[in-house]
């Protein structure tokens, strides 16, 4: 890191990085990191915590809430969520809501978890800080409709309707946002079902994104694709006068995509190296700035040196840092040295805050632990900035 960079930001002073943190809940975080680092436990800690939720093992649940929940949820309800917002909010730091249920079928489910992201957008219009609501569409439909409506380019009657319906429910959730003041967040999901997912979006971004951004896609890096694709959105965006959304993400999902062309015969949708899914990040965020007028984005990411990147880029082009088509995004609970070292410098950062009842969030919580077990630079970072700052607090 050169020295001009650091004069932009500097991501390492870990006095603002755990601002929010007390000493016991310092210490706390180092033990439970500690514990994430090691494989097995996390393996074995996962299984065994969901059989023993499943049995309703005494003090299952409050083992989890006071660890792993805590760490990385901001609560079972919105109410339970607002202390948190409001810290983060004391922080200059901004509130992406995420309600935590994975992928059901029923379509009582399918309409809670609508009303679920309703009450989230109507709990943002009266929170200022609360500035995005996340949408996951397998959420919001029953398993197959999109994938069928990818491989096939039309769909059985009775995957039509739920198709419809789905339709329905996004439209219901697009006219509140926009009433709320309140942006979408779509999630990229699995790429045979990506091209779906985009259609669906790039009809929302036309219809709502007209004056201001309402509705973002979201763009996956790591696949070779994409940096294409963000400026075929744009160009089309342009072409039939709105404007574009666009959170920028590496992609969550390359094990899986990797096993899936391997098991179909395809070709893999995934970049041939790391090296090459970072210099796509770069890319697309630069192509963002260049475009800033015209497209609204997010740099969803935990990377330093993309953060440091886009921070540089925006100071060379003479952006203002606060610039309202621009921001910053990082999960809850993870890497608080940049969301916090963002916010201090003046840009606009905010975090996803994850919220839902403990026996539907588990699965988000083993991607957590899983994800901070195997992305081990990530986790040594975080582990070491921690440790500075207990170092730190102890000498003064
Ligand atoms: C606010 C926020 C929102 C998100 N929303 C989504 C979403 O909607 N959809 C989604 O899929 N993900 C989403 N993610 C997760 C994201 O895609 C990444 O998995 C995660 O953030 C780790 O990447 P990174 O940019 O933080 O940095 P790093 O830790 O530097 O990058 C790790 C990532 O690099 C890529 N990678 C690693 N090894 C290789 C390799 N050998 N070849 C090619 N690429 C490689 C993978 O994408 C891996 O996850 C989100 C993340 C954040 C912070």
């Amino acid at each position: 890191m050169s020295k001009t960079e650091r004069l932009i930001l500097d991501l390492e002073n870990t006095k603002i990085a755990f601002s929010t943190k007390s000493d016991k809940a310092l210490n706390k975080m180092y033990r439970l990191f500690q514990l994430m680092k090691n494989n097995f436990l996390v393996n074995a800690g996962s299984s065994l915590g969901l059989i023993a939720l499943k049995l309703k093992v005494p003090f299952t649940k409050y083992f989890i809430r006071n660890t792993i929940f805590k760490q990385f949820v901001g609560g079972e309800t919105l109410d339970e969520c607002k202390q948190e917002i409001d810290l983060l909010s004391k922080y200059n730091t901004k509130t992406v809501l995420d309600y935590g249920a994975e992928a059901k079928n029923a379509k009582e489910e399918l309409d809670k978890v609508m009303n679920e992201v309703i009450r989230a957008l109507e709990f943002g219009g009266q929170n200022e800080t609360v500035t995005v609501a996340t949408v996951k569409l397998t959420g919001l439909v029953q398993d197959g409709v999109l994938e069928e409506l990818q491989a096939k380019g039309s769909l059985s009657a009775v995957n039509n309707e739920r198709l419809e319906q789905l339709l329905e429910r996004l439209h219901t959730i697009c006219s509140m946002a926009k009433a709320s003041d309140v942006a979408i967040y779509i999630d990229a999901e699995e790429s045979w079902i990506q091209d779906s997912i985009d259609q669906i979006t790039n009809k929302l971004m036309q219809q709502y994104n007209r004056d201001k951004v309402v509705v973002f896609n979201t763009f996956q890096m790591y696949r070779h694709d994409r940096l294409d694709f963000l400026k075929e959105s744009y160009n089309n965006a342009i072409n039939y006068g709105y404007k574009l959304g666009a959170k920028i993400v590496r992609g969550a999902y390359m094990e899986k995509e990797r096993a899936y062309a391997a098991q179909h015969g395809k070709v893999s949708p995934i970049q041939k190296d790391k090296a090459s899914t970072d210099r796509d990040y770069d890319l697309a965020i630069s192509y963002c700035l260049d475009h800033v007028d015209t497209i609204s984005f997010c740099c969803a990411t935990h990377n330093m040196a993309s953060t440091i990147k886009c921070a540089e880029s925006i100071h060379k082009l003479e952006i203002s840092k606060d610039h309202e088509n621009i921001s910053f995004s990082q999960l809850y609970g993870m890497s608080d040295y940049i969301t916090f070292n963002l916010a201090d410098a003046g840009f606009n950062v905010s975090k996803y805050v994850p919220y839902g009842p403990i026996a539907d969030v588990i699965p988000y919580l083993i991607r957590r632990a899983e994800e901070n077990t195997s992305v081990a630079g990530e986790m040594t970072r975080e582990l070491k900035y921690i440790r500075e700052e207990i170092n730190r607090r102890s000498k003064n």
